[in-house]
């Protein structure tokens, strides 16, 4: 038996309990209450967390991802796959959604199922093949390298919720940093071979605007897979028609989208709305931002939380492979057939320096800077990077919050917000 218990301050969805503790047993919650009340709970076998002046927070949720540590998801081997997992875990991400980028097919279909892989639940319970838990011991799998059991029995990693299937099916206009020679709209026989896979899916973008763009949508939804809309420069009406098939979610507000000026290139007048509007005007979408204090003013995060709310805008990293490398040249995409980029001035450029490439940060810098640039409480921040993004991935059920039943994600902070400790079902992630 796995018991826990977290003390300091416990950051809630709707408050700060101070002096509070988090009791977990077999990788769930169990109770939270003023730390006093667990006095009577303590044995032998409880491991006792103390955060001190610091925070017991719920795990961050990433529904926007690419790597980190050197790797992408999309380079294409387990080990690959493990580093970039590993790198989010460090900065206290207990559940993402590996996001693809523009590819061949064949190396989409290759993330797709290293994603099926690392979705398996032996790769998250094995440690407790000798313990009464409920999860049965299972076979573990043989990945490309023949991996042991025991690599994987040490293994604590981020959960993975399903692939944020992301490209190929951009606007080529708006693909911003990510590789443009693949891009191409969605055909039937082509999609067809990916929802193979809807089970390893949690989110699908497209651009509405493309043609076939409506029948992928429709094809993800039947299939379970949530429908984003992004590196697009549709109309408002197309977006209002997107809504209409499914689209619930718009990826990194402000980024690689239309608004009124983009899409005055193309007609005078009536001067006509775009993704960014209907974004903000939509109830039915929610969305999210990259608040790296790179990418977006103080002024754009408060828009954005002003329109949508903590509930319909999640913090994302948009992270690529240059988290915690050192400065220099990075591809974002695979190692075949990536983009190049620059990590400089924490954050990715592009090789000629005028444009963004993504992020190089993790989400405790997200939440950092989000709360320190606009000032709402710690909770209401922390909130939009654990049960907002559960909830929009349709997972809050499980994850996202510290309440009882949820799985022990659990990440203890410091006063001034760095990870101290990071548990993910119980289990402390140490490497
Ligand atoms: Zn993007």
């Amino acid at each position: 038996m796995n018991k826990l218990l977290f003390r300091g301050t416990v950051v809630l969805p709707d408050h700060l309990l101070t002096g509070g503790g988090v009791l977990a047993r077999d990788g769930k919650i169990i109770a939270v209450d003023r730390a006093a009340a667990f006095a009577g709970a303590i044995d032998a076998k409880t491991k006792v967390i103390d955060a001190g002046d610091g925070y017991i927070s719920p795990g961050f949720v990433d529904l926007h991802v690419h790597g980190g540590l050197g790797a992408d998801f999309m380079d294409g081997t387990a080990e690959a796959y493990r580093t970039a997992l590993i790198a989010h875990a460090r900065h206290g991400t207990t559940s993402l959604t590996p996001t693809t980028t523009v590819a061949r097919h064949d190396q989409i279909l290759r993330v797709l199922e290293l994603t099926r892989e690392f979705m398996r639940p032996q790769l998250m319970w094995p440690q407790h093949r000798s313990s009464d838990s409920p999860s049965p011991p299972a076979p573990l799998p043989q990945g490309e390298r023949g991996a042991k059991p025991e690599v994987a029995r040490e293994a604590v990693l981020p959960r993975v919720l399903g692939a944020h299937f992301y490209g190929p099916y951009f606007r080529y206009e708006a693909r911003g940093a990510h590789p443009g020679a693949a891009i191409r709209p969605p055909v039937e026989h082509e999609f067809r071979a990916y929802l193979e896979y809807a089970d390893a899916m949690a989110t699908a973008t497209v651009a509405p605007e493309l043609p076939g763009a409506e029948e992928f949508s429709r094809a993800c939804v039947d299939r379970g897979v949530r429908m984003n809309a992004g590196h697009s420069w549709a109309t408002f009406e197309q977006m209002r028609a997107a809504v209409g098939w499914g689209v619930r979610h718009i990826d990194h507000l402000y980024c690689a989208m239309s608004d009124k000026t983009r899409l005055r290139q193309f007609q005078t007048y009536p001067m006509q709305g775009g993704v960014l509007e209907a974004t903000l005007f939509f109830d039915e979408l929610t969305t999210e931002v990259i608040a790296d204090g790179k990418h977006l003013s103080p002024d754009l995060l408060h828009l954005a939380l002003k329109c949508k709310g903590p509930d319909r805008l999640a913090l994302v990293t948009d992270c690529n492979r240059a988290l915690d490398m050192p400065e220099g040249p990075y591809l974002i995409g695979p190692t075949d057939g990536g983009e190049p980029l620059i990590h400089r001035d924490g954050v990715g450029l592009m090789p000629d320096g005028k444009g963004l490439a993504s992020s190089v940060r993790g989400m405790d810098h997200m939440l950092r800077v989000f709360w320190e640039q606009t000032g709402r409480p710690l909770w209401e921040v922390i909130r939009m990077a654990s049960l907002t993004p559960a909830r929009i991935v349709g997972r809050d059920r499980e994850i996202g919050s510290l309440e009882v039943g949820k799985r022990a994600d659990v990440v203890v902070l410091n006063e001034t917000l760095d990870v101290k400790h990071v548990y993910c079902d119980g289990r402390e992630f140490t490497s």
